[in-house]
């Protein structure tokens, strides 16, 4: 296969490195492809996500395609047969870390974007490159939405070309037990915060799973647990933390979920904290960003127009989606599960493939990934797009 823009443009991505927080780089690379492409209006905002617009001729809606530019890392000690950074091509497959999360559906975006006839265009097509997604979800993506006020979003996170009308969210808990020291010689003096936190566990496992017919399971997983002090040294821990990651399906809020935890039963009598945990974060920009590690699940009945437009957009591209939903964290839990505005997830690659060794994406799912874009804004932004012969209507829910 001979290497054509597009995936010239995946394998430049793939090769310049870009950890959360040190996307300068990648950012500058995307913003003049951005402006070679001829993109209207190519900029950069406070935190440092690439932001390029295509106009339309006609008046109409604002279509923002969003993928995050940032990776995460390349663990030590484990071995990758190809480069991470090489965006090597072999076998019709493209390696590299951020090969399916998510520097190829980026660049299938750009392209996309800009191979749109403007005169056909009622509105815009936005494209952002935003940082620091693998941080904090959302949290640069909402910048961009305040600046632009999409009416519509489309989440470029692996769908391997099926399209997403939902995802589950994410919470992060921090449950902490505070006993009493004493010597360990005596334990009986004091209070052992981690035989607190051994029965918490306990509870927090046994607390019922729900289910969303759409985004499947609620999970509770403990990710760390510390005591203080730590080592010990001869003395009954006084304090015991743990972190659970907590997957959410659509409508919970972090009251319901830490009233669960705190109403138990079996803990009462327990010193015990249970809070969301918060973040804070520097761009490389040297902006903050801030938030509760609660980020809500989302969906949209698969009736709505948008998410009809995208369908019919895709499927007039060729191609034969699927309607699913994430099971991971997305950047559309700030655009649909807190903006609420009309989100769809449609991207190349799979989910699977992301943060693994060896990430890799085949390049005819790129190519269709881009066709898919295409269809997409067609579908949604174009003078006649073929559905009841109008673009979609901006109030779709
Ligand atoms: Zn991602």
């Amino acid at each position: 296969m001979s290497k054509d823009s597009l995936t010239a443009l995946a394998q430049m991505l793939i090769r310049q490195r870009s950890l959360s927080g040190e996307e300068s780089a990648v950012v500058e690379l995307i913003i003049s492809e951005m402006q070679r492409l001829g993109f209207d209006h190519v900029w950069k905002d406070k935190n440092g996500s690439a932001i390029g617009v295509i106009k339309g001729t006609l008046p109409g809606s604002t279509l923002l395609l969003d993928g995050h530019c940032d990776t995460v890392g390349v663990a030590p000690g484990v071995s990758w047969t190809h480069d991470p950074f090489g965006g090597e091509i072999k076998g019709g497959v493209i390696y590299g870390r951020g090969a399916a999360d998510m520097k190829g559906a980026l660049a299938a975006m750009i392209h996309a974007a800009a191979s749109m006839d403007r005169s056909r265009l009622k509105g815009e097509v936005v494209v952002s490159a935003t940082v620091m997604e693998e941080s904090l979800e959302g949290a640069s993506l909402q910048a961009v939405m305040e600046a632009l006020a999409p009416d519509f979003v489309v989440i470029g996170e692996a769908t391997y070309l099926n399209l997403n009308r939902g995802g589950r969210g994410r919470a992060e808990i921090h449950l902490e037990t505070i006993g009493r020291p004493a010597h360990s010689s005596s334990p009986h003096l004091g209070r052992n915060a981690v035989h607190d936190m051994m029965k918490v566990i306990r509870a927090v496992e046994s607390l019922p799973v729900k289910t969303d017919p759409l985004l499947g399971q609620t999970v509770f997983a403990l990710t760390d647990i510390i005591s203080d002090p730590f080592p010990a040294c001869s003395t009954i821990p006084s304090r015991c933390r743990v972190t659970y990651d907590r997957r959410l399906i659509a409508g919970e809020t972090s009251d319901e979920i830490l009233d669960a935890i705190r109403t138990s039963p079996e803990l009462q009598g327990i010193g015990l904290r249970a809070e969301i945990a918060t973040a804070e974060h520097h761009t490389y920009t040297g902006a903050i960003l801030r938030g509760t590690k609660f980020l809500p699940a989302w969906t949209f009945p698969e009736a709505d127009s948008f998410i009809q437009a995208c369908l019919h957009g895709l499927r007039t591209a060729g191609l034969h989606p699927k309607i699913g939903a994430y099971r991971f964290c997305t950047n559309a839990t700030y655009s649909a599960g807190v903006a609420g505005v009309p989100t769809v997830g449609f991207g190349p690659g799979r989910e699977e493939d992301a943060h693994i060794v060896d990430e890799h994406l085949e390049l005819k799912s790129l190519i269709a990934a881009k066709k898919g874009y295409r269809g997409i804004i067609d579908a949604v932004l174009s003078e006649s797009n073929g559905q009841q012969g109008s673009t979609v209507p901006k109030s779709s829910v």
